[in-house]
C-alpha cells in the first residue's frame, strides 16, 4: 500500500456580534429568540427592500484581517451568490467574490505556518427546523439568523494533519475572541468549521485532483475526527484505483462518520455578479490605520506581557493566554488595589486561576482576589506562642544550634524551617526569624 499525506484547507464561518444585521437594523443576536421575531423586509428579501452595509461589520472584518497579517483591499465590493434553498429568502446570498476585504496572511502553528487565502464578509442564512406538526413531518424555517453578519476565513491547503488543523482552529478562535468581534461559541453555531480534505502520495507536491468538503462542524474534536475519517476513506478508494468523488459531506456525530450530502458546486453554478444595490467600498490608509490603532492586544503579545510585566513563567503564560476568560480575570485582578497592597504576585494569581478555577465563569476578579488574600493572611499569634515553638526546636536540635554558633549560617535556616513546621502556618514569618536570631 502507498503512504499518503493529507492535504487540508479550512473554511471557517464566524458570526460577528454587532448590534444589528449585515444589511438591516434587525438584532444580530438571534440565539434562542422566538422564531421569526427579528426580521424585516430586507432580511426577508421582500421585493423593493434595499440593503445598507453595516460599517462595524466591515471594520471588524478588516480588524481580523490585520490580526492575521492579511493585505486589506483598497477597493472591495459585495456580490450576489445564487443558490436555491428554503433558508435563503432572496434566492441569493450577499457575499464577496473577486474583491474580498482581506487577502493573504498566516497563522503559525507548531507544525508550520498555515497561509490565509482570504477573509470576506457576507450574510448568514435562516435556519431550517425539522419537526412534526399535527402528526405530519414538516420543515419549518426561522429567519432570525437571516442577514446576521458572517465572516468567512479561507486557508490555503497547507494543513497536513488533524492535529495541525486543531491547533490552527484553536489559535484562530483565540484571536477572534481576543478581538472581541464574536463570541465564537461553537455550541451556539457562531463559529462553524468546514475542512476541505484530500490526500496525495508522500513525495507529491501538487494539489490532488479532487477534494471533499465536510460542512458545518461545531467542535474542534469533530473537525479532527472528520479529517481522520476522510483520510482513511480516501486511501481505501485510491488504493482500489478510483478517485474519491468531489462532494460535500456532513459529520454524523452518532455514527462517528461523515455522510454524503451532495455533489460539490462549482463557482460557475452560483452565477456570481456584483451586488447592484451596494456601491463598491474604498478605504483610505487613515481609515485602516484607525482600525489598527483600536485593536486590542493579541494572544502572543499578551503572553509576552504577562511574562515581562508580571513575571510569569512560560507555562503559566501559555495556559493563561489560551483561555480568554482567565486572561481577562488575571488582568482585572492584577489591577486591584488590595492585590498590590497585599503584595500578591502575578505567579500566585496565575497559579490560583490555573489550578482552582476549572471554569472561571461566575466568579468576579474581586471575589477571587479576596479569596487569595484570605488564604495568604497569617493567623496572628502572640510572641509567647512563637517563643514556645522556637525554644522547643532549639532544645530538640542541639547539634544544629552548636553548628550555628560555630559559624554555620545554614543551620539557622534549618532551625527556622522546623519552627515554621511546628507553627503550621501560624505567625508572621519575619517575626519568627527575628525572634529565632535573638534566642540563638
Ligand atoms: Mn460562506
Amino acid at each position: 500500500m502507498n503512504t499518503y499525506e493529507p492535504v487540508i484547507g479550512l473554511e471557517i464561518h464566524v458570526e460577528l456580534k454587532t448590534k444589528s444585521g449585515m444589511f438591516c437594523g434587525c438584532p444580530a443576536d438571534h440565539f434562542a429568540k422566538k422564531p421569526n421575531t427579528g426580521t424585516c423586509p430586507v432580511c426577508l428579501g421582500l421585493p423593493g427592500a434595499l440593503p445598507v452595509p453595516n460599517k462595524k461589520a466591515v471594520e471588524w472584518t478588516i480588524m481580523l484581517g490585520l490580526a492575521l497579517g492579511s493585505t486589506i483591499a483598497e477597493v472591495s465590493k459585495f456580490d450576489r451568490k445564487h443558490y436555491f434553498y428554503p433558508d435563503l429568502p432572496k434566492g441569493y446570498q450577499i457575499s464577496q467574490y473577486d474583491q474580498p476585504l482581506c487577502s493573504g496572511g498566516k497563522v503559525s502553528t507548531s507544525f508550520g505556518d498555515v497561509r490565509i487565502h482570504r477573509v470576506h464578509l457576507e450574510e448568514d442564512t435562516g435556519k431550517l427546523q425539522h419537526a412534526t406538526v399535527n402528526g405530519k413531518k414538516v420543515t419549518l424555517v426561522d429567519f432570525n439568523r437571516s442577514g446576521v453578519p458572517l465572516v468567512e476565513i479561507v486557508t490555503e491547503a497547507d494543513i497536513r494533519s488533524s492535529e495541525q488543523a486543531k491547533e490552527f482552529l484553536k489559535k484562530l478562535h483565540q484571536i477572534v475572541r481576543y478581538l472581541g468581534i464574536s463570541d465564537a461559541d461553537m455550541e451556539k453555531g457562531s463559529m462553524r468549521l468546514e475542512p476541505n480534505i484530500s490526500i496525495r502520495k508522500v513525495g507529491e507536491t501538487g494539489l490532488p485532483n479532487y477534494k471533499v468538503e465536510v460542512k458545518n462542524i461545531n467542535s474542534f474534536r469533530f473537525a479532527a475526527a472528520a479529517i481522520e475519517y476522510e483520510v482513511k476513506r480516501h486511501a481505501v478508494i485510491l488504493e482500489s484505483g478510483k478517485v474519491p468523488a468531489q462532494e460535500t459531506r456532513g459529520w454524523d456525530e452518532a455514527k462517528n462518520a461523515t455522510v454524503s450530502q451532495r455533489s460539490k458546486e462549482e463557482a460557475a453554478d452560483y452565477r456570481y455578479f456584483p451586488e447592484p444595490d451596494i456601491p463598491p467600498m474604498r478605504f483610505t490608509e487613515s481609515f485602516i490605520d484607525g482600525i489598527r490603532k483600536s485593536m486590542p492586544q493579541l494572544p502572543d503579545a499578551y503572553k509576552k506581557e504577562v511574562k515581562d510585566v508580571h513575571g510569569l513563567n512560560d507555562n503559566q503564560a501559555s495556559v493563561l493566554s489560551e483561555d480568554f476568560g482567565k486572561m481577562k480575570l488575571f488582568a482585572e485582578i492584577m489591577k486591584l488595589h488590595e492585590v498590590t497592597e497585599a503584595k500578591i504576585t502575578g505567579a500566585t494569581v496565575a497559579n490560583w486561576l490555573i489550578n482552582k478555577v476549572a471554569d472561571a465563569g461566575g466568579l468576579t476578579g474581586e471575589a477571587i482576589a479576596s479569596e487569595i488574600i484570605q488564604s495568604k493572611k497569617v493567623v496572628e499569634v502572640s510572641d509567647d506562642v512563637l517563643l514556645e515553638a522556637i525554644n522547643a526546636v532549639i532544645a530538640e536540635n542541639p547539634k544544629a544550634v552548636a553548628d550555628f554558633k560555630a559559624g554555620k549560617e545554614q543551620s539557622k535556616m534549618f532551625l527556622y524551617g522546623n519552627v515554621l513546621k511546628r507553627l503550621a502556618g501560624k505567625g508572621d514569618k519575619q517575626k519568627v526569624l527575628e525572634l529565632l536570631a535573638a534566642q540563638l
